[in-house]
């Protein structure tokens, strides 16, 4: 330990992240910020794969991983954390695997469960930040809900088609339910396994969600807060739009009507997820 109370790297470890080390934006000080730093991702398929594996590389001490899913055939299409042989395997087990033989130095923590009412502010809370790779409504308002109570800063992404949209939500600078205070009638949005997406487009969006998780945990750069980055695959096109709190959210709003998670696989109207 040294007087910051953080941990002195090995010679090992100062080799291993010699290219950011050089960087005056980082140097060892910001690599012992990754090295300390906690992240929760949630979900290991599309986004999920490219943020755990970019964040294992860049030396993330700990990373938390909650899936509940199998690898199935259909996943390997994009969903870089699972090979071929993992089909049939649990999520949680395959992401683990590939991150270690990537990086054995990270410790990953596997939460095989579906993230829920009953669990979210629990998991979050033993976590720095909260990246978002959910793929369904119910999953991306309770992570959102979640993270704002927690206190939590969320790295929100999310893709469809040729399509993907990530922003930072910093609790009190804004969050999702201030652009979109309630889900969508279930049925109105399709999801991936309905419409489909372009197999590389999770990795532009959860590459971009990994970059914005290190400069939070370094404290560099411009965050995405404030600002909702959206991303035209097709005509690979970037725009941006400004994003304020919202004074009537019904979380981080003025007058909350949401003060506790609710059970949001009813409230979107959608079957119950196996348990
Ligand atoms: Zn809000």
């Amino acid at each position: 330990m040294d007087k910051l109370g953080t941990q002195v790297m090995t010679p090992y470890q100062v080799q291993r992240y010699s290219r950011h080390i050089i960087m005056p934006q980082v140097g060892s000080k910001g690599q012992r910020k990754l090295l300390d730093a906690k992240v929760l991702i949630v979900g290991a398929g599309g986004l999920g794969s490219p943020i755990a594996i970019y964040l294992a590389l860049a030396g993330v001490g700990t990373l938390g991983i909650i899936d509940f899913d199998v690898v199935d055939l259909t996943n390997l299409q994009r969903q870089i954390l699972h090979h071929n042989d993992d089909v049939g395997r649990r999520k949680v087990e395959s992401a683990q695997a590939t991150l270690n033989a990537y990086n054995p130095d990270v410790d990953v923590i596997l939460h095989e469960e579906p993230i829920t009412s009953a669990n979210a502010l629990q998991i979050m809370e033993g976590y720095d930040i909260v990246v978002n790779g959910a793929d369904n409504f119910p999953a991306r308002y309770l992570v959102n809900d979640a993270a704002y109570l927690s206190n939590k800063p969320l790295v929100d992404g999310s893709i469809l088609i040729f399509d993907g949209m990530a922003s930072v939500f910093i609790p009190g600078e804004g969050c999702y339910r201030c652009l979109f205070p309630e889900p969508p009638p279930p049925g109105e949005v399709p999801s991936c396994a309905e419409a489909g997406v372009l197999g590389m487009l999770p990795g532009l969006v959860g590459t971009i969600q990994a970059t914005e998780t290190v400069k939070l945990i370094m404290e560099i750069g411009r965050s995405l807060s404030g600002r909702l980055l959206l991303i035209d695959g097709l005509e690979m096109e970037f725009r941006e739009v400004k994003l304020r709190r919202n004074p009537a959210c019904p979380i981080c709003g003025d007058n909350p009507t949401v003060t506790e998670l609710i059970d949001y696989v009813a409230f979107c109207g959608l079957p119950a997820l196996p348990t």
